[in-house]
């Protein structure tokens, strides 16, 4: 089972699609999140003896730091990762204190995620200035002293975001293995304020040059690109299998909030009548699953799509303009159905080899961006 670990709710940034957004005004959502929970704090503070018993039940447990920003508390995680009964440890991080964290801890992580939009440009405006030049810099140094696990870059995606110069410039920089990206789209209650359906036809069509660009990559090395969201889409369009939520929340993927309390998504924070237990009582191999809902149920791509994000299908942030993210997502699907007959024949003459797709699932990558 994959778990995140809310470190902290402090972060050392605003990002635009993050904490800038907590002064605007919201639009009225079409679902709940329900009963909050109030008592949740800042920083974790729940017992480790429990997190660490909570943990050994489970001897494949992977845990993810994630926060706010989890090395706003650098000292926090390396406790737990001297102590806690796991053998794999991922990050999320926005990079800017990574360096400071000592390279044998940096260096026992999996995978790292980290947080870049784009180019120079794009990543300040949504970042701060000189955001762009911290991360491709700790990027190089993980790199250059002795970081062998995965490094993805993790962009989000807004109406500024050139989806298609923005990935392969993260792909072509040097600085990353693989790329993920995911919208700001139906997470908070903006969709007033935003020209989301406008922008999507100029994503749309990006998308298709980025699987046919993908495509070509393929071809050129007989390699595939860890590109996330086309990665186990095409991997399972050409298996012919369908998928649950392709983040694992609620049912691969756990969160661990700062009070002990086990939540299916990091965002999920607070969201007490979705909670699936504490980590002072709950057998982590027992937790009840929390189930995505319709619409998503009785769509006709659902197998594909796995319903995109839970969040989003019990709060609704959008309300019916979800559809408009709907369309983005039924795009991602054609344009990689429209590449899957030329793989195929790769496969057939044993020039690809269905190992090229392999990848860890549920690594934090949400994958329907
Ligand atoms: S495309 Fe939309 S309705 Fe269909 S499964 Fe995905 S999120 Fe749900
Ligand atoms: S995509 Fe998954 S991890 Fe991301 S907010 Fe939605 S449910 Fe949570």
């Amino acid at each position: 089972m994959f778990y995140h670990l809310t470190v902290t709710d402090d972060c050392n940034l605003c990002c635009s699609y993050c904490r800038a957004k907590m002064f605007d005004e919201e639009d009225e959502p079409a679902g709940s999140p329900g009963t909050i929970d109030e008592t949740l704090t800042e920083n974790f503070s729940a017992s480790l003896d429990d997190l660490y018993r909570f943990l050994s039940r489970d001897a494949d447990a992977v845990l993810t730091f994630i926060g706010g920003e989890p090395l706003m508390c650098p000292q926090f995680v390396q406790t737990v990762m001297d102590n806690a009964p796991v053998k794999r440890f991922m990050l999320q991080t926005n990079g800017t204190k990574l360096s400071a964290l000592p390279a044998a801890y940096r260096n026992r992580f999996e995978t790292i995620l980290l947080s870049i939009d784009g180019d120079k440009a794009l990543t300040d405006e949504h970042r701060g200035e000189g955001i762009y030049d911290t991360v491709t810099g700790v990027a190089k140094l993980l790199k250059s002293t002795g970081f062998s696990g995965e490094l993805i870059a993790r962009m989000t995606v807004a109406e500024d975001t050139d989806i298609y110069a923005s990935v392969t410039h993260l792909a072509d920089c040097g600085c990353f293995d693989a790329v993920h990206w995911q919208m700001d789209a139906d997470f908070t209650g903006d969709h007033s304020h935003r020209r989301f359906a406008e922008w999507s036809l100029s994503y749309n069509e990006g998308i298709r040059r980025l699987a046919a660009e993908w495509l070509r990559r393929v071809k050129a090395t007989g390699t595939v690109p860890k590109w996330y969201p086309f990665l186990s889409t095409t991997e399972d369009l050409l298996l012919g299998k369908s998928s649950r939520l392709r983040c694992g929340s609620g049912y691969a993927n756990y969160s661990i909030m700062t009070n002990g309390k086990v939540a299916p998504c990091p965002i999920m924070v607070g969201m007490a009548d979705y909670y699936a237990g504490d980590i002072r009582t709950a057998d982590p191999l027992r937790l009840p699953e929390i189930p995505i809902g319709e619409p998503c149920t009785s769509c006709d791509i659902y197998g594909f799509c796995g319903g995109r994000c839970l969040y989003s299908n019990i709060v609704r942030p959008w309300g019916d303009a979800y559809r408009e993210v709907c369309g983005t997502v039924r795009n991602l699907h054609d344009a990689l159905c429209g590449i899957i007959p030329e793989l195929r024949v790769m496969l057939d003459a044993g020039t690809l080899s269905m190992e090229s797709f392999s990848h860890t699932r549920y690594n934090g990558c949400e994958i329907i961006p």
